[in-house]
């Protein structure tokens, strides 16, 4: 048995980054970029309106006052999409929308609020001032600067700007292939009725939504029974086209605990089997060719927590997320009650953490049985009492994990 560290570190010890490839931009939302990403305009394009007015030259425009407004003839309308036909020139202006290119000669832009049209004149009320309300050519960015470097995770602001900058596809590392296999002959999908002995699978959609919250689609398979050869049949399958395998249940001592032992057939290497910690101590890692193995404890709390403790860096590691990045956000908080706990394995309490005068405070939820999902749905995050401690009395700082609320939260 290991501990919750040395099965972390072997986890990430065998997780590489997966191999960059060329995406279309709208399908590499939520990737992480391989490759420094330039932009193939200058931003803004050209020098355009910022505002509905009139282009005009500020010289022309010094003397103008709501009283004495100065009078100027309209050379054309220009709106966004429009090449300019005609400059501005001495005592002339242009009609020009948001988004228009600034016509030759012209420096300012007069919001329309502070001007009159007279048939085919501009009556101005207020003096323009050179530059106003307009954006210029470049001003955010340069043709070929750098607009995304290396690392930079494609949120929906940096969508944007690629594709405010021209760029139709990027170089980024791939999303894994992630393959779900539930397995236990009680398992039914939920919406069908139960018989007698059965119940709900319910590890697939948890960990489906959890996946999911990367960015990335499981495959998820239907509930296999616990029998040698259906489940040799979907891991070697899955192995094939998988980075990713996710087994659950059957990876514990009972007399129909096939899984191991099907792994071995199927020739995955056991990096580790058991961690000391509560819940989720059967946990099994492995590998094959380019495949990540992992066998977790059906329970559903057991299950969830070992996804979000052990297979989500792996996953984001392999997205190329950078290492300081993979783990769930850490924080210390002081319990608010005591805990009962056995030494030797550190427990992860779903637990509820607050911002309080005194600091950050913890309390463990009821319930923490690793077959109870609600208090999982009530937690925002784990405590993690540590493996060697007794019972935890109240008022000791302990760390927490705060549950990701969403893939690019932090
Ligand atoms: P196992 O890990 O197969 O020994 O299962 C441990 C407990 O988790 C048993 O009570 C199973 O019925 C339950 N269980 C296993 N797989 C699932 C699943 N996919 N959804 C819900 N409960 C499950
Ligand atoms: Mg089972």
């Amino acid at each position: 048995m290991i501990s919750i560290k040395e099965a972390l570190e072997k986890i990430l010890a065998e997780q590489l980054p997966g191999e960059p490839e060329e995406q279309k931009l709208l399908s590499a939302s939520g990737c992480v970029l391989a490759g420094d990403v330039l932009s193939k305009v200058d931003l803004p394009v050209f020098d355009s309106s910022a505002m509905d007015g009139f282009a005009v030259r500020e010289e022309d425009t010094l003397e103008a006052t709501k009283d004495r407004p100065v009078r100027l003839v309209m050379k054309e309308e220009v709106w966004a999409g429009k090449v300019p036909e005609r400059g501005v020139s001495k005592k002339t202006c242009s009609r020009i929308m948001t988004g228009a290119i600034i016509p030759h000669g012209a420096d300012s832009v007069v919001i329309q609020e502070e001007a009159t049209l007279e048939d085919d004149e501009v009556l101005i009320s207020a003096p323009a001032v050179r530059g106003a309300n307009i954006r210029f050519k470049g001003e955010d960015l340069h043709k070929n600067d750098v607009i995304l470097s290396r690392g930079r995770v494609l949120t929906p602001a940096a969508m944007g700007l690629l594709a405010h900058a021209g760029v139709g596809s990027c170089v980024v590392y791939p999303r894994p292939k992630v393959v779900v296999i539930p397995t236990g002959t009680e398992l039914v999908k939920p919406g069908k009725p139960l018989k007698e002995a059965q119940i709900y699978d319910s590890n697939s959609y948890s960990l489906n939504a959890a996946i999911g919250q990367l960015g990335i689609e499981a495959l998820l398979c239907e509930p296999v029974m616990d029998d040698r050869e259906s489940i040799f049949n979907y891991v070697s399958h899955a192995l094939h086209m998988a980075t990713h395998v996710i087994i659950c249940g059957g990876v514990s001592v009972g007399d129909y605990d096939y899984n191991k032992s099907v792994l071995a057939d199927c020739d995955v290497r056991e990096v580790f089997w058991k961690v000391s910690q509560k819940p989720g101590r059967p946990l099994y890692y492995g590998r094959k060719g380019k495949a990540h193995v992992f066998g977790l404890p059906g329970n559903p709390a057991s299950t969830l927590l070992c996804f979000y403790e052990y297979i989500r860096p792996a996953l984001l590691k392999y997205m190329g997320y950078d290492e300081s990045k993979i783990l769930l956000t850490e924080d210390v908080a002081v319990l608010k009650e005591s805990v009962k706990k056995k030494a030797q394995r550190t427990e992860f309490c779903r637990a509820y953490a607050e911002h309080t005068a005194q600091g950050l405070s913890v309390c463990v939820l009821d319930k923490q049985g690793s077959h109870i999902m609600t208090s999982f749905v009530n937690a925002n995050c784990l405590a993690i009492l540590p493996e060697n401690m007794h019972d935890v009395p109240a008022g000791s700082s302990v760390k927490i994990h705060w549950l990701p609320a969403s893939p690019l939260c932090r």
